[in-house]
């Protein structure tokens, strides 16, 4: 007997000794905080591995604005360099900016239904990205609706009709080939349909139910992992069902009713009303969560405070008691097979693009529209003062450009 516990006293003493060895060969006063002691992720700066997956949320808040949380945008990044987007709510371009990524990488946007707060910052990634140096078109996946008119496709035919003057004044200027859109609709009614399959990525659809026909979620598979995102809908057996076998699963968790009244000035009927018919309510998340048993359950698309974070979680943990994060924009979590590692993001305010990925061409000019001839009449050419910006150029890069305007 004595002998035992001297052996495990030993074995113990050897553990911690190799432990010691081990924290004293990873720090040291002259080098960086080793990465996997890291407590922040810093954008840009970290390896994919092979094997992994990172999700990173965008915009986890709601319709209405507020600097601390953008409306719904999810990327997901994985090991094989594939890079998608989930939604594209108002004021999520900020915060896909701040990850320091070539926009070319960012070429596959998935909408889930056409509220703007799941796609309102479209239009300003689609453009505002050709001057992020994107020199790809921008492809995006959205349902279809009810009628044509309530489709995806119509959606954005209407978007680039509207957008005609700005597409006007960049396509006969800059190399504009990541100005171009392709649209891809699917049945919104497809069950687990297929609606992307590329380099071993596959991702499916399922019905959602949320406002109109027309809303749609998601579901990632790549390398063993399966990432799923609600968008927008109350709970329904296609998700129930589909979503089951799920690393991570992002559906809605709303402001409970209580908190609409409170904090957002609902009247109590319209509070339950959006707030469970419309959406899902922080207690039937919980209830879809203990259905689908996935291995983290994330909860967004609530204002996350201190003090609407306590009432939410409480209200999920009467009907779920697995993993569970509550998001906040730049939460990011590295997900493996063995692990998921929950961060929050430190962003450099004063990002900059990336640098173009292709060697760009010079503009199509037959594209260029000429001003009249009143606006024209206008111009004060400044040459004395534009006429050295453009030497000092010239000399510079080789170049033998003129001014416009003389
Ligand atoms: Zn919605
Ligand atoms: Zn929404």
């Amino acid at each position: 007997m004595k002998l035992k516990i001297g052996l495990t006293f030993l074995a113990g003493f050897a553990a911690c000794a190799a432990l010691l060895v081990l924290l004293a060969a990873t720090w040291s006063p002259t080098k960086g905080v080793p990465e996997s002691e890291q407590d922040v992720y810093y954008p840009g700066s970290e390896d994919l591995k092979p094997d992994e997956m990172r999700i990173v949320a965008l915009g986890t808040g709601m319709p209405t604005a507020r600097p601390k949380q953008a409306a719904a945008c999810w990327l997901v990044e994985l090991g094989n360099g594939d890079k998608f987007l989930f939604d594209l709510g108002s004021g999520c371009h900020e915060r896909i900016a701040a990850q320091k990524i070539p926009y070319d990488y960012l070429d596959k946007v998935f909408i889930g239904h056409l509220h703007v707060d799941h796609m309102g910052d479209l239009p300003t990634f689609w453009l505002g990205g050709t001057t992020m140096n994107r020199l790809t078109p921008l492809r995006v996946w959205g349902p279809s609706g009810g009628t044509p008119e309530y489709g995806t496709k119509h959606a954005l035919d209407l978007m680039e009709k509207m957008y005609v003057w700005d597409i006007a004044t960049r396509s006969g200027v800059i190399d504009f080939r990541g100005g171009e859109l392709e649209v891809h609709e699917f049945p919104f009614d497809g069950v687990n349909k297929v609606i992307y399959d590329e380099n071993g990525v596959v991702i499916r659809s399922i019905p959602a139910v949320h406002g109109l026909d027309g809303a749609v979620s998601f579901i990632l598979e790549w390398n063993g992992l399966k990432f799923v995102y609600g968008s927008d809908t109350i709970p329904n057996k296609w998700f129930v069902e589909h979503a089951k076998g799920a690393d991570v699963a992002i559906p809605e968790c709303f402001l409970p009713p209580t908190l609409l009244v409170t904090k957002q000035g609902f009247a109590p009927m319209e509070a339950l009303m959006v707030g469970t018919q419309g959406h899902t309510s922080p207690e039937q998340f919980g209830k879809v969560m203990s259905l689908v048993k996935p291995r983290l359950a994330v909860g967004y698309h609530f204002f996350n405070d201190f003090d609407t974070a306590p009432e939410v979680r409480d209200r999920v943990r009467k009907t779920y008691d697995g993993p569970l994060d509550l998001a906040l924009d730049y939460m990011v979590w590295n997900v493996t097979k063995d692990d998921i590692r929950v961060r929050m993001s430190a962003i450099d305010e004063e990002v900059w693009p990336s640098p173009p990925l292709k060697k760009k061409n010079a503009p199509d000019t037959s594209k260029s529209i000429a001003f009249s001839k009143f606006t024209i009449s206008g111009v004060i050419a400044m040459s004395e003062v534009v006429g050295p910006i453009f030497d000092e150029i010239n000399e510079k890069y080789g170049t033998n450009i003129e001014p416009i305007f003389k």
